[in-house]
């Protein structure tokens, strides 16, 4: 991959562990990992963390572990762990032979938690989950110690092995570790390190009756894998100590956690447990759907891979948590898909125009370049005849100061086609446009006259006859306010909002376009742009042979609207 960021500018990740490297530690050696839960799909957030990890070790040349952190069977699945897969690939990264899931450790953690049991460093604790949170204290007070907290070590071991047994209910205890109730940081006040839960695992099966608690289980794991440097995210900052406890108290090699900024990005949620809500409301459709943050969304709807790969770079690694805009986003996927996407013609609000002095059933195939960026991209050929559609907007009867579009008696480029001059309009009753009657230059086919005269304004068409009719997917932002995590006011009827109402009822408005026959061939989640309107892809799940339904990946930015609003509303 060429985009990796330059040598000059290394955050403050990349500075320690070239220093790690220089001073030895580790031996030298450098080794991340991105480690999933299995409870939901990837969004762009994961993707950040992806990139750094997966980058470090293309950069450093080193393997990169995909771990899923599957302590937690009662959330997590097998269709979970293929999407996240499937993802990482996409993003276009690979983890080897190195897959591993916190599962194939479980025999492992349980021997490490006796040995720490025998050491009486932890405990089986029955206290009820009430009283553990009320002895547990609070940030301004120190908490108690359980009245089981200072069993015998042979009591602890026996019962250890009961909720392994399955013989203990749900609830009635947990293994704790020994460590101080009076900590200052609560993650030390005798953090549960197993409970029981009775059931099915989706690797394990009934193996087990008891599950190791993310804490004890993370840290272990990246030890165990011989982990260098575990990158996470500033909220573990404070159970870095206890995972240090742990790796100490048990003798075991040691990584460096090091925690960046979570990625945050507005006009949307990054929260699994609201993504999974939006999904399981079947307020979109699936975990998938084009409007979704996930990174399975954003394929289906079109997003290179690279512009998701350069917008992680662009925003780097910090130590404090911001909220990027969804703008700047998509002005990367815009710069990306500008570069490699094949362009095509297609109208969206249609109105007819009937060239007059058109040879009577000529069908002329005018060539069209397939990407102006890109010359490698070719040629293909689209059919101009004697009545087209053109968009509506672009023509105006009342034309402004600085119109270069069509109107009465002005010529216009037809691209690829011919220089067009509208003279007389037709309407209907209403006044609404029917028709628009033309005439052209034969001597400007391909787009040029041999007297070289001006024409300024360039618009896409479409002939009416070879026109295919396809519906278009015309996704908007999936929530209408920056901050969908803000609950609005309640309303007057005394209703009680939640974050849910701050959903874009627009978010999806469906229309349909008249695309040249090309638009055909277009592979399916592969985004084109439709000339001066916007970048679209068929879409994988709603497209039939011979009838594709576009998803919008992303508008271009409109000129003329730029225009018209320096004019102040012209
Ligand atoms: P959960 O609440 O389910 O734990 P999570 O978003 O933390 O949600 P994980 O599957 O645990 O999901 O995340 C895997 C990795 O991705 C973790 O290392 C986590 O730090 C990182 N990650 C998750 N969200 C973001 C984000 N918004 N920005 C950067 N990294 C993230
Ligand atoms: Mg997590």
């Amino acid at each position: 991959m060429t985009d990796t960021p330059s040598r000059e500018h290394r955050d403050f990740i990349r500075q320690r562990i070239d220093e790690d490297r220089k001073n030895g530690r580790f031996g030298g050696e450098l080794r991340t990992r991105f480690p999933p839960e299995p409870n939901g799909y990837l969004h762009i957030g994961h993707a950040k963390s992806i990139c750094l990890n997966f980058g470090l070790g293309q950069e450093y040349g080193t393997p990169v572990h995909l771990r899923f952190d599957d302590t937690n069977p009662e959330k997590e699945n097998q269709e979970f762990v293929d999407s996240i897969q499937a993802d990482i690939r996409w993003l276009g990264f690979d983890w080897g032979e190195h897959l591993y899931f916190a599962s194939d450790n479980f025999d492992t953690l349980y021997e490490d938690a006796v040995a720490l049991v025998k050491k009486g460093l932890a405990y089986v604790d029955e206290l009820d989950a009430e009283q553990m949170a009320e002895y547990r204290g609070t940030i301004h007070s120190p908490g108690k110690d359980s009245p089981f907290r200072d069993r015998p070590v042979e009591e602890n071991l026996e019962l250890l092995e009961k909720m392994k047994r399955g013989e203990m209910d749900e609830g009635s205890a947990v293994l704790r570790a020994k460590i101080d109730m009076a900590h200052p940081n609560l993650n030390m006040r005798d953090p549960a390190m197993y409970r029981v839960r009775k059931v099915h695992h989706h690797r394990t099966g009934d193996t087990w009756s008891i599950y190791p608690m993310y804490d004890w289980a993370h840290g272990q794991c990246d030890s165990y894998e011989g982990i260098t440097h575990s990158l996470c995210t500033l909220e573990f900052e404070h159970h870095r100590p206890l995972y240090d406890w742990f790796l100490e108290n048990l003798g075991r090699h040691h990584p460096q956690q090091i925690e960046f900024a979570r990625l945050n990005v507005n006009y949307t949620v990054l929260s699994k447990r609201k993504l999974l809500q939006l999904v399981e409301g079947e307020h979109v459709e699936g975990w998938s759907d084009p409007r979704m943050p996930t990174v399975s969304g954003m394929r289906r709807r079109g997003v290179p891979a690279a512009s998701i790969r350069k917008f992680c770079e662009h925003i780097g690694v910090a130590r404090f948590n911001a909220v990027h805009d969804l703008g700047l986003f998509e002005n990367f996927i815009r710069d990306e898909l500008n570069e490699s996407a094949q362009r095509r013609m297609g109208v969206f609000d249609p109105v007819e125009l009937v060239i007059t002095d058109w040879p009577e059933g000529k069908v002329d195939m005018v060539d069209a370049t397939n990407n102006p960026q890109d010359e490698s991209a070719g040629k293909r050929t689209v059919p101009f005849t004697g009545t087209l559609l053109v968009e509506r907007e672009d023509f105006r009867e009342d034309a402004p100061r600085k119109w270069h579009r069509l109107a009465i008696g002005k010529e216009v480029r037809f691209r690829y086609g011919y220089y067009v001059t509208v003279n007389e309009v037709e309407k209907d009753a209403e006044g609404r446009v029917t028709r628009l009657l033309a005439t052209h230059d034969p001597e400007s086919r391909g787009g040029n006259t041999p007297d070289e005269r001006k024409v300024r304004g360039t618009i896409h068409w479409v002939s009416k006859e070879h026109a295919v009719r396809c519906e278009a997917l015309n996704y908007d932002r999936l929530f209408s306010v920056e901050n969908p995590n803000e609950v609005p006011e309640p309303s007057a009827d005394g209703c009680e909002p939640t974050w849910l109402d701050n959903l874009n009822p627009d978010s999806l408005v469906k229309g349909e376009v008249f695309a040249e026959p090309s638009v055909l061939d277009m592979p399916v989640g592969a985004a084109f742009q439709f000339e001066r309107k916007g970048y679209y892809c068929a879409d994988s799940v709603h497209s039939n042979v011979g009838a594709p339904v576009f998803n919008l990946t992303v508008r271009l930015r409109d000129s003329w609207a730029k225009i018209e609003k320096k004019l102040g509303g012209g």
